[in-house]
């Protein structure tokens, strides 16, 4: 029997070699439901061309990947990418894509005032809400590991990105990652906290043991996240949206051909995003 995946997208770094309509082709071809777009292979393709091959794929968007950082030095820099930031909205409202999943930089270069660059980041959500409501499309609060706040992202627990949403209201969803989250004892309760409409997607991979390096990601199962049990949690609050498979890996799933790493990941993947029990009971 074949897996239902309907709420199922591949996030195109996990087939870093393969261009956007590689991508598309292959994601489509083995059945996948939707795709994650990074900026990079957008432009490179173009913004209309890609949204309608996406189209004529079949495929959903789940999200338009990343945000521009930040972490700039100067108050000139810092507006420029907010500036930055609205453009990146525009485009994702072009392609259909419902969120970009905001990646807000580290610390800016010299600067060790984590809390104050915690408070800048949020006043840049707050200046970006309107455009994203104006333009319909939500900033996707990722919360990544905390290893990664001196250089990527000074937003680092799910608690921190819920509490964000509160003030961002319709504006702003989560974009939970089991590879950013699963050590933290507040998981479960944040995604109680945040509820089903609250989470745009909802990233699988898995966390090595041990982990080589900041692109070290393993392929579901390889690691230590208990999976089932974060799924049960999501059944749990009713959440009904999609899940994605994002694959960083540098020294493994980059290196092998993107059909194979897709097909892998659909069969780990597989049992882990179907339908809701309830909504499979009653087809059955
Ligand atoms: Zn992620």
């Amino acid at each position: 029997m074949q897996p239902d995946l309907s709420r199922f997208s591949v996030n195109q770094i996990t087939t870093p070699n393969w261009s956007m309509a590689q991508a598309i082709e292959g994601y489509a071809g083995q059945g996948v439901g939707g795709i994650a777009c990074w900026r990079n292979y957008v432009a490179d393709y173009g913004v209309e061309r890609t949204a309608r091959h996406i189209r004529d794929a079949g495929l959903w968007v789940a999200s338009l990947c990343t945000s521009a950082w930040l972490n700039a030095a100067t108050e000139a820099d810092y507006r420029a990418a907010i500036e930055e930031n609205r453009r990146i909205l525009d485009t994702a409202a072009a392609m259909g894509a419902p969120c970009v999943v905001m990646v807000v930089g580290g610390l800016p270069a010299g600067c060790k005032d984590i809390m104050g660059q915690r408070a800048r980041v949020r006043d840049a959500l707050h200046a970006l809400a309107p455009h994203a409501r104006a333009v319909g499309v939500r900033l996707g609060l990722e919360p990544l590991h905390p290893m990664y706040a001196g250089d990527r992202s000074v937003l680092n627990s799910i608690k921190d990105a819920n509490d964000l949403c509160d003030e961002l209201g319709d504006a702003a969803g989560l974009v939970p990652d089991v590879y950013h989250c699963w050590w933290d004892p507040c998981f479960e309760a944040e995604l109680r906290r945040a509820g089903p409409d609250r989470i745009l997607t909802f990233h699988y991979c898995d966390w090595l043991v041990p982990t080589r390096n900041l692109r070290d990601r393993g392929m579901v199962g390889d690691g230590v996240v208990d999976i089932p049990r974060i799924r049960g949690w999501l059944d749990d609050i009713g959440y009904a949206g999609k899940f994605e498979l994002e694959l960083f890996s540098e020294l493994d799933w980059w290196n092998r051909p993107g059909e194979e790493t897709v097909r892998i990941g659909i069969e780990r993947c597989a049992p882990h995003v179907g339908p809701l029990p309830a909504i499979a009971k009653d087809q059955s």
